[in-house]
């Protein structure tokens, strides 16, 4: 009996510090994506795809990366991180000065138990150091490791950002080091118009070399290029799409007022 009620004790503790303090609550894709600031792919007829890069900027590979794009007038949109901006500002002007977005992915790419403030806090920082190389705060957040629950998305949305993951069938998982010609049969053999695939620019340290990534993209361009398909930014995929995007934020989720007022739970 003392064993059951031990047990019992146990999972009860369990449940309220799962509930309370490991993990926000998250809904489905649907729920997040009616809100209209929560995207994984973009409705276009047009044969429109965005390339996005992910955790730098990179001293030697985002160079690279911005040569090949340069070849093909490809533009991208990099998902960067505070505190490589910090140490490599001017990979971000240049990133800017070629016609690419910028957008923010958090200021430290921390994940484990994210608060809202500590979130905001993160998103703030980074807009801040953006905005002091470029002149502008970026308009887009990628949550880093792809990891979202209303807490992330209400902070994002509350922070007046557009929240970026990528198309479910658009992640090489460039990160694990697979080969190039692994990358870009991954990407290239379903892309579909609206697609927003997933690369990451930064690898290893700032001492390394050598990235399967880059070695992909000069091949994964020219097929896109020879198959009709053009390159643009996150933002101007958004604007082209055929999607109803709303223009205000502040709705998700939506408290049911009697009034046209409509607040925000948090
Ligand atoms: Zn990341």
């Amino acid at each position: 009996m003392k064993k059951l009620y031990f047990f019992t004790t146990l999972l009860f503790t369990f449940f309220f510090f799962y509930q309370t303090h490991t993990f926000a609550s998250a809904n489905s894709r649907e729920t997040y994506e009616k809100t209209g600031h929560v995207f994984w792919d973009v409705n276009t007829k047009e044969k429109l795809v965005a390339l996005t890069f992910d955790d730098g900027p990179h001293p030697v590979f985002t160079p690279q990366i911005l040569d090949i794009l340069a070849k093909y007038d490809a533009k991208a949109t990099f998902f960067v991180a505070g505190n490589k901006v910090i140490r490599f500002p001017d990979v971000l002007k240049r990133e800017v000065k070629e016609g690419h977005e910028i957008a923010n992915h958090t200021f430290h790419h921390l994940h484990h138990n994210m608060t809202a403030e500590k979130l905001s806090a993160e998103l703030e920082k980074t807009d801040t150091i953006i905005k002091k190389f470029t002149g502008f705060k970026p308009s887009l957040y990628r949550p880093v490791g792809g990891i979202y629950n209303d807490v992330i998305i209400n902070t994002a949305i509350k922070n007046r950002k557009e929240v970026v993951l990528w198309s479910w069938n658009q992640d090489p998982r460039d990160w694990a080091n697979p080969s190039a010609g692994q990358i870009c049969n991954y990407v290239t053999k379903g892309i579909k118009p609206g697609n927003i695939i997933l690369f990451h620019d930064w690898h290893g340290s700032e001492y390394t070399q050598n990235c399967q990534t880059v070695h992909a993209l000069d091949n994964i361009l020219e097929f896109l290029y020879k198959n009709g398909y053009k390159c643009v930014t996150v933002s101007e995929l958004l604007y082209r799409s055929t999607q109803l995007i709303p223009d205000s934020f502040g709705i998700y989720p939506v408290k049911k007022a009697k009034t046209s007022h409509i607040d925000l739970i948090f």
